[in-house]
Parts: structure tokens; sequence; C-alpha cells
């Protein structure tokens, strides 16, 4: 058991500059960018600059002070988009898929940031 982290994967690719993205804010210890295929108006990944497979797996291995970064990261990428309910945005919903039954497709945890719109239930399935 435990996590083996693949260092191919589109995420590190991201954050090793291999390949573009759209970034709304970088920290020393996580990248927040925009999603490729946007699921609403504003959808935003943050992922932690480290190599963490998932949310488990971070919460288990990561320093307090990346976890903090993270967290913090979360919250300002909010505040960037006008999303923030505390600054007078209409809100958001965050969400990390993991594994096989959460439909994780790149192995490297991520936060998702959906906002801009009623987002609905909050399973489809
Ligand atoms: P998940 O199913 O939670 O692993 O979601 C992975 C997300 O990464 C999907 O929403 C994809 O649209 C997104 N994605 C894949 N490749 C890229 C990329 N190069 N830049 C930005 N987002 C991407």
């Amino acid at each position: 058991m435990g996590y083996e982290y693949d260092d191919q994967n589109i995420f590190a690719k991201i954050l090793r500059g291999e390949i573009p993205n759209d970034t709304v804010l970088e920290t020393e210890h996580s990248l927040a960018f925009r999603d490729i295929a946007p699921q609403a108006p504003a959808h935003v990944l943050v992922i932690p600059k480290g190599a963490y497979v998932t949310q488990d797996h971070f919460a288990e291995a990561a320093s307090a002070d990346e976890i903090v970064d993270f967290m913090r990261a979360v919250g300002e990428v909010c505040r960037i988009l006008g999303v923030a309910p505390g600054a007078g945005g209409a809100g958001f919903r965050t969400l990390s898929n993991a594994g096989t039954h959460g439909v994780q497709e790149v192995p490297h945890f991520h936060m998702h940031v959906l906002a801009g719109r009623p987002l609905g239930p909050m399973l489809a399935a």
C-alpha cells in the first residue's frame, strides 16, 4: 500500500515548465491555473508543488507549511476570482477527486475551484 508518484503526469510537467498553463496564482508551495476544459464559468485548479497523489496523501505527507500555503492559496484564488462570499462574491465549490471511485484523471493532488453560476446538486450521478 502507500503512494507512488508518477512524475510523468501532466501537472508534474506543468510544474517543470514543460507545458504551458494559464496561471492565476503562484505561491511558495502552490500553483493555481485555469482548467483546460472548464466545467463552470470559473474553473481553477490549485495544486501543491510537492509530489503528492491525492488529498489524503498530501494531508499525511506534506509539511505544515505546505498545507497552510495550499489552503490559503485556495482562499486567495476565490478572492482573485471575485467569488468569495466574505468579499461580496456569489460563492464557489471546491472538490478533489481521488482514485478510481473519485474518477481522478491526473495523479497529482489538485483542488478544483468552480464558480460563476449556480452549481446545482453536489453530485450528478
Ligand atoms: P481530475 O478528474 O480531478 O483528475 O481532473 C483533472 C482536470 O485536469 C480536468 O478537469 C482536466 O480538464 C484538467 N486538465 C488536464 N490537463 C490540463 C492542462 N494541461 N491544463 C489545465 N487543466 C488540465
